[in-house]
């Protein structure tokens, strides 16, 4: 699971939280000074917009990911094709 990172508001310490965690209305402490942070899609602070806009990004870039994974072909085909390419550069070697 990809993580993002936080920048505390107070601290200003940085610390990672799972990108699937990081939606509207989660809230966790800061691992170094203990305040709550509070993700709200309408937040006005910096550090929190920013964190969710990185998980808002990862989410995504692991969604477009599984789309191609399930797109991709199945796990025999792509040791044929793999194969084929040995078999390729031998016959160059030959
Ligand atoms: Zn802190």
């Amino acid at each position: 699971m990809s993580s993002v990172q936080i920048q505390c508001t107070r601290c200003k310490g940085v610390f990672r939280d799972r990108a699937g965690r990081l939606q509207d209305g989660y809230s966790r402490q800061c691992p170094s000074c203990e305040v709550v942070l509070f993700f709200a899609e309408d937040s006005q602070h910096p550090f929190v917009k920013r964190a969710m806009r990185d998980a808002r990004k990862v989410r995504k870039e692991q969604r477009e990911a599984e789309a191609v994974k399930r797109a991709a072909p199945e796990p025999q085909a792509t040791q044929s094709r793999r194969f084929s390419g040995r078999t390729r550069s031998m016959e160059r070697e030959d």
